[in-house]
Parts: C-alpha cells; sequence; structure tokens
C-alpha cells in the first residue's frame, strides 16, 4: 500500500487497544515483547476469515472485526486460558476509511472486554483476508485439552446450539427485512461471544474440552477420538434457543447436531464435579446444560426422542 494509505490504517489501528498487561515492548519494533506471569504455560492459535468463504460479502465491518477477534478468543477459551496478547494481518482491497472505523470498532470493544492487547499486525493490499493469531495464559495444571474424557463422565455443553448454521441457511430464502427471530439467529452468526469466562471456570475442573466452530457431532468427535472413547448424546437434552425453535421447527435438532459457527464450549466432566461446575457457569451468567455421556465404546452415537440410537456421521463444516 502507498504510505500515506498505511497512515490512514495505522492511525485507526492505534485505536485498536489500550490494554498493556505483560507487555515489555509494543508494536513498532519487529517484534513485540511479552511476558507471561511465572509457570503459566502460553496457549497459541491463528485463524483466518476470507470473505465470501468464512462470512458473507455483506457482512458489516464491525461484525468482521468483531468474529475474526471473536473465534480466536473462542480457542484460547477452550483450552481453559486467559487471553493476553493477539497480533492482526490485514488485507484490504483499499484503505476505506469508514470500513476501517467500523472495523477496528468491532475489534478493539471485544479486545477491551477481555483486556486483551493488540501487540504487533501486518497490513497488504488483496482481497479482504482478517488472520489473527491470539495468545493466552494458563497455569499447567489448569491446562484444557481434547484428550482427558473418560467413559462414565458427562458431556456438556454452554448456551445454545445451530443458532448460527440456522441463522445462514434460513435468511438465504428470505428477502430482508428479516422477522426478529431470523435477525437474532443472524447475530450469533456474525457476532459470536467468546466462552472466555467459562473456559476459565473449567480450567482444571474439565476433563477435556473444545469450542464447537465445525458443528457438536464432528467436534465432540475430536474429543472422543483423541480421548479414545465413544459418547452417546441425548438429542431431547440439546440446547436450543427460542429463536430457533420457532424458525426452524423439526430442523432445529438437526441445526444443533451438526451446525458450525455458534462458538460454545463443549466438555466432559466426572459425576463428583458436574452439580458444582454447572452452578459455576451458571452464576458467571454462562449456563451450560448436559447432553450425553461418555462411554467405553468407540463412535458417536444419538439417542433421538422415539428411543431409537443411531450412529452418527462424522459431518459438519467441510473446509476443503
Ligand atoms: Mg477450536
Amino acid at each position: 500500500m502507498g504510505s500515506d494509505e498505511f497512515q490512514v490504517i495505522e492511525r485507526w489501528f492505534k485505536t485498536l487497544t489500550t490494554a498493556t498487561g505483560g507487555v515489555s515492548l509494543g508494536p513498532g519494533d519487529d517484534c513485540a515483547l511479552v511476558e507471561p506471569p511465572p509457570g503459566e504455560l502460553i496457549a497459541v492459535t491463528t485463524d483466518t476469515l476470507i470473505e465470501g468463504v468464512h462470512f458473507p460479502a455483506d457482512t458489516p465491518a464491525h461484525d468482521v472485526g468483531h468474529k475474526a477477534l471473536a473465534v480466536n478468543l473462542s480457542d484460547i477459551a477452550a483450552m481453559g486460558a486467559r487471553p493476553k496478547w493477539v497480533t492482526l494481518a490485514l488485507t484490504l482491497p483499499a484503505a476505506d476509511e469508514s470500513w476501517l472505523a467500523d472495523f477496528t470498532r468491532g475489534f478493539a470493544t471485544l479486545a477491551d472486554r477481555y483486556g486483551v492487547a493488540l501487540v504487533g499486525g501486518d497490513l497488504t493490499r488483496g482481497p479482504l483476508t482478517v488472520t489473527v493469531q491470539a495468545l493466552g495464559g494458563v497455569a499447567r495444571e489448569n491446562a484444557l485439552s481434547r484428550s482427558g474424557a473418560l467413559a462414565g463422565e458427562r458431556i456438556c455443553v454452554t448456551g445454545t446450539l445451530g443458532d448460527a448454521a440456522a441463522g445462514l441457511a434460513i435468511a438465504k430464502d428470505l428477502s430482508e427485512p428479516y422477522p426478529d427471530d431470523v435477525l437474532w439467529l443472524r447475530r450469533r452468526l456474525s457476532c459470536p461471544e467468546p466462552r472466555v469466562e467459562a473456559g476459565l471456570l473449567l480450567g482444571g475442573e474439565a476433563s477435556a474440552a473444545i469450542d464447537v466452530s465445525d458443528g457438536l457431532a464432528q467436534d465432540l468427535g475430536h474429543i472422543l477420538g483423541s480421548s479414545n472413547v465413544g459418547a452417546t448424546l441425548d438429542v431431547a437434552h440439546l440446547p436450543l434457543s427460542s429463536a430457533l425453535r420457532s424458525v426452524a421447527g423439526d430442523l432445529a435438532r438437526e441445526y444443533a447436531l451438526s451446525g458450525g459457527d455458534d462458538y460454545e464450549l463443549c466438555f466432559t466432566v466426572g459425576q463428583r464435579r458436574l452439580s458444582a461446575i454447572l452452578e459455576k457457569l451458571s452464576a458467571a451468567g454462562t449456563g451450560a446444560t448436559v447432553i450425553g455421556l461418555v462411554e467405553s465404546s468407540p463412535g458417536l452415537r444419538a439417542r433421538y426422542l422415539d428411543g431409537t440410537v443411531q450412529t452418527l456421521p462424522e459431518q459438519g463444516f467441510r473446509h476443503f
């Protein structure tokens, strides 16, 4: 980009966040220097959003900024870690001031909510693409992974499932203005709230965790595969929003089973700790629901409302 365009963008980037916790040297040098608290492991993740692939071309800039950060904070939350630092690589077709103002507002509002500091970035010209890398800190004994689930444990999920996928699919057949329920589902798609507080509460308590980005069946399948166990889900217990129920009807449970982009946390927990952790999550404002049981027999099964049990194929969002 030309130097004046860089000035425009740098001006907006400077507004991104004021958090400075653990930053020894901020942006502007060849690297930033950050300092984790003694004894903490660093959780590192990165995710790219491409216009037309990961979000529709008409997505408001605010939502692009929010979601690019949210999906990364969601991965940090799934490890039981506290998000601390992020870098941003932004590819833009042009330096559009009003777009940048909205984008940075969406990004900065979410970053400030969790005290996350932007410590570096990169700018290039090209089709709209946003890559965020996030780093978080977690005490070794609190770190969560996909591999600790044990037969006999309960499977839980925060919030509600299927909203984002339904918001995407159902709006395709409608014209604007959308009804309120559809608008709410669309917000779940374009402005997901990462379950940062829930992840911190689950650290050291849950035996395994993952964030639901590709769909419950597929993401829970990752826990089961990593942990060498299987599971049966109770379809009747899948948490459904009232908006999803009213808009999707009989298809609501299918969206909840296989729809992606909800960014809830799916986790496993032993019976002894179950009620205490559910109470803590509820008190923190992110309720969770028991949806199934970890079993020693491999594979993922669903018990439907009529009592029949079927093995689920791996499903969800295919990247290629
Ligand atoms: Mg993930």
